[in-house]
């Protein structure tokens, strides 16, 4: 039986999964697979078919089809919204499934991925409403017996391409509104977190989306270059690292496709003196060691105020050393695994390049030495200070548990120093001030910002960046804006063409 008819369990083994192209679950042409490596063992746990270009033409000539013929293509929004209701429930049904998954392939601890999984449905809820409710406008055209309207129709075959961090939430954050709209997709999970974009894709199929409109190639970046570049692909939806968000960006320029981008950050977490800093410590915590860092939005620049920098310092520092490391299965893990040998390499030579630029490390800054976790991915959570905005530690985003603290005066050294980047995806103020909490929040130039939380995210709530953090937004009402063309349709009751040569007259 092949890994998309099985539901419940997971293999003992090494299982064998397929792609989806057309509604067939398929291996690659050439027969080729890759490894899903668990970061906590070390060992390969499933494999999946590094796609050929004939198999990814075959997908998006599925999509294409799917698109222009047959019942997607006739669908109502009636019809779309049920079959994500239905999709939901049968998220719902295998979240437990899904997240561990997902904890297997790149290290996340299941106590996150447990209930993020669970939430994945109201992206599918939310998207069913959004289906059914009103798109287009009626325009106040001031001409006698004229009228004017706007429709919104969907774009086309939408490439989805993701990063590993995140793989199932992310993804939803594309696939739910493109499909509420009408398109058709062709999903390239990262290679590091192959497996649980198909088993989503098999529920998917459950829940009885036609043949053709949710497709799924796996394989490397060569996969994705050449699926973003397919001139049967009209939108590029992308998540990843800014350097690669901009060769889509170009790719896409060259036949101006659509495309929407979600990519890196440098957040900054600001600390003013007036916050209740056992919360604030928290909240630091949350923004850089959750995930092990490796999130988009992590908060790895903390602003801190002169006046609390040493004692704020000192108290992050004692929270960090009890972190507690291990199994990602357990849920008293507090710090799991990065997800991959080479980002583990990218974490440890950004702390060598913290070291020699002169920041001071305050804790970590190696692997842990307890034995128990010699076989995993771990890097212990770091703190520098005595960090200065110029440095790389400060400027380049690292991806992994590594907190650089900065002091600043006041608000406005505060906000030039966190607007002071090259990104703009998220930042944090900790105040009980509440008119300085809308000035900070109006400053910064940031597409989320939190006061006195960190790292929350929902399916209603609008999620992109300013600057080189991307472009677009995903979630909310926004995001159907990214999936569909608006067209203005004229009709003209009773007026006469007196000046063929005027449009005014
Ligand atoms: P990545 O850019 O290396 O890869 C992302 C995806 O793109 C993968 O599927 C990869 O195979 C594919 N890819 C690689 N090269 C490609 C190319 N030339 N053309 C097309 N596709 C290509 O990113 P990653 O390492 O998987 O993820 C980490 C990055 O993602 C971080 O920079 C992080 O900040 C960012 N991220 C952003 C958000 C957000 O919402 N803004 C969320 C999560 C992660």
């Amino acid at each position: 039986m092949s890994a998309q008819n099985t539901v419940a369990e997971l293999p003992a083994g090494i299982e064998q999964y397929q792609m989806l192209i057309g509604g067939q679950w398929r291996s690659a042409a050439d027969g080729a697979r890759f490894d899903s490596i668990n970061p906590y063992n070390g060992a390969p746990w499933a494999t999946a078919p590094t796609a050929t270009e004939s198999d990814i033409d075959d997908a998006v000539t599925a999509a294409r089809h799917a698109f222009q013929a047959g019942p997607w293509a006739a669908s109502t929004p009636v019809q779309r919204a049920t079959l994500l209701r239905k999709f939901g429930d049968l998220i719902t049904e295998h979240a437990d499934e899904l997240a561990r998954v997902q904890v297997l392939e790149n290290g996340k601890l299941i106590r996150e991925v447990a209930s993020q999984s669970r939430a994945l449905a109201n992206h599918c809820y939310f998207f069913a409403g959004v289906a059914e409710s009103p798109q287009g406008e009626t325009l106040a055209i001031s001409v006698p017996n004229m009228q004017a309207f706007t429709v919104r129709e969907p774009i086309g075959v939408v490439a989805a391409i993701t990063p590993w961090n995140s793989p199932l939430a992310l993804l939803m954050w594309k696939l739910c509104p493109a499909l509420a709209a009408g398109n058709t997709v062709v999903i390239k999970p990262s290679e590091v977190t192959p497996i649980s974009t198909l088993v989503l894709a098999r529920l998917a199929r459950d829940a009885g989306f036609p043949d053709g409109v949710i497709n799924v190639v796996t394989g490397a970046g060569s996969v994705g270059a050449y699926l973003a570049a397919h001139p049967g692909v009209d939108k590029i939806a992308f998540t990843g690292s800014t350097a690669v968000g901009k060769k889509i960006a170009a790719t896409a320029a060259q036949r101006l496709a659509r495309v929407s981008l979600e990519l890196g950050g440098k957040s900054p977490n600001i600390i003013f003196p007036d916050a209740d800093l056992p919360n604030a410590v928290n909240g630091v915590i949350a923004g850089i060691f959750a995930a092990t860092g490796q999130t988009c939005m992590a908060g790895s620049r903390v602003l801190v105020h002169r006046d609390i920098h040493d004692k704020f310092a000192a108290a992050l520092v004692e929270r960090t050393e009890k972190i507690k490391l291990g199994n990602p299965l357990d849920p008293a893990t507090e710090m799991g695994t990065v997800a991959s040998q080479a980002q583990l390499e990218k974490v440890l030579h950004y702390i060598d390049v913290a070291k020699t630029e002169g920041a001071y490390l305050a804790t970590g800054g190696s692997r842990p030495t307890d034995p128990e976790l010699s076989d995993g991915l771990f890097v212990q959570p770091t703190v520098f200070t005595r960090v200065t905005n110029d440095m790389r530690i400060a400027r380049e985003e690292v991806f992994g548990p590594v907190a650089v603290i900065m002091a600043f005066d006041d608000e406005q050294d505060a906000l030039s120093i966190a607007n002071e980047t090259p990104y703009g995806l998220a930042a944090g103020v900790w105040t009980r001030d509440i008119a300085r909490a809308h000035r900070m929040a109006r400053g910064l130039r940031a597409g989320t910002v939190w006061i006195n939380n960190y790292r929350k995210t929902s399916h209603v709530a609008p999620f992109g960046g300013f600057n080189e953090s991307g472009l677009g937004r995903e979630n909310g009402f926004h995001a159907i804006d990214e999936y569909t063309e608006t067209k203005t349709v004229w009709i003209d009751t009773g007026n006469e063409i007196s000046d063929p040569f005027n449009p005014r007259a």
